[in-house]
């Protein structure tokens, strides 16, 4: 079998001809397997959904119970059939209920692994390294340029930047699945205990992290009283960690804290131009994706026989495999931003 007649891609995503279904589909399908939640990989409307428990779970949390007609439930490393085709999930270590697909059939078999890191993450399980023949990766920092830094060094600089200025509110802009939870979850294991503030499009997603067993400490709404006589007071937020989605920094919500230092923890905060373009005093480079060492090191570490890359800068990774004669092939999906990471 080529790998071709296994998955390939169409405009609605990767499909598996023998399998009839869709991995990742952009737009509803009958049957749809999905890596895992943020919102251009999981969307709603397909008829069938099968994922891992917390993908779904953080699906219905994002569209509605009903957001497809029945969902099936994947368990790690377990081999179920579609149609005759194998599929397993595997931990891809992006973000909580991340995984790759395994896809095996008559001998052949293709890991999409969706978005993956390798770098430790408090908060999901690690990027577990599956055997295949065919490996799918992602690409969205695939550029020698990118090299993210240490976690905790960049957890550093906030909590630097919050003993040198104790009147300030530092507003940390940060993507609100996986992202907001990890940089939480980073401060506290760096020894940060006060509250720390969210806005409320993050309360869903951060509850749902702590009913899963992450702890991310004592968490407040980022909302300024005194109408109610609830909420906080400007003056809480002197010296105060605010987290909340990127879109809200732009937003008057923003200018309610007292003098803010404005923060942004993401991969893209290595290009200082796109830190000076969003006004960021603070880059904070924290990324759920590989950078070029990890994506060209997980390569080697999988020895497929081909390589399929996908959204991101294909070019340069797909040349990377054919200067070391490893068969490689841009996938051109659209439909992937990964603008949000
Ligand atoms: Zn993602
Ligand atoms: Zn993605």
């Amino acid at each position: 079998m080529r790998p071709d007649d296994l998955l390939r891609p169409t405009e609605a995503g990767l499909y598996c001809p023998p399998g009839d279904f869709y991995i990742d589909p952009v737009r509803p399908v009958p049957r749809a397997l999905v890596t895992h939640g943020h919102a251009d990989h999981a969307r709603p409307g397909s008829e069938k959904v099968l994922a891992t428990r917390q993908t779904l779970a953080i699906m219905a949390l994002r569209y509605g119970e009903d957001f497809c007609v029945e969902r099936q439930e994947a368990a790690l490393g377990e081999t179920l059939a579609i149609n005759g085709v194998d599929v397993s999930f595997h931990p891809a270590g992006h973000v909580l209920g991340s995984a790759q697909i395994a896809v095996s059939h008559k001998g052949l078999t293709i890991v999409a692994s969706g978005d993956y890191k390798r770098r430790p993450d408090p908060t999901c399980l690690p990027f577990e390294p599956v055997r295949c023949d065919v490996f799918i990766t992602e690409a969205t920092f695939a550029l020698p340029v990118f090299r993210h830094p240490e976690t905790a060094d960049e957890v550093g600089k906030l909590i630097a930047s919050l003993q040198q200025f104790p009147e300030r509110a530092h507003l940390v802009g940060a993507y609100a699945l996986g992202k907001a939870q990890r940089v939480i979850r980073h401060l506290r294991d760096a020894g940060y205990d006060r509250p720390i503030y969210i806005h409320g499009a993050l309360k869903k997603l951060c509850d749902f992290y702590q009913g899963e067993g992450i702890d991310l400490g004592e968490l407040r709404a980022a909302t300024v009283g005194p109408k109610s006589g609830e909420g906080a007071t400007k003056a809480d937020f002197a010296g105060a960690v605010v987290v909340g989605p990127p879109s809200a920094f732009a937003d008057r919500w923003a200018r309610r804290f007292p003098d803010p230092v404005s923060c942004f923890a993401s991969g893209w905060m290595r290009v200082r131009q796109r830190a000076r373009q969003r006004g960021v005093e603070l880059p904070l480079i924290i990324s759920d994706h590989c950078d070029w060492d990890e994506l060209t090191e997980t390569i080697d570490e999988l020895g497929p026989q081909e390589v399929w890359v996908t959204h991101g800068r294909e070019e340069a990774l797909v040349r990377w495999c054919e200067l070391r004669q490893l068969r490689a092939r841009p996938l051109h999906l659209v439909g992937y931003e990964d603008e949000a990471e």
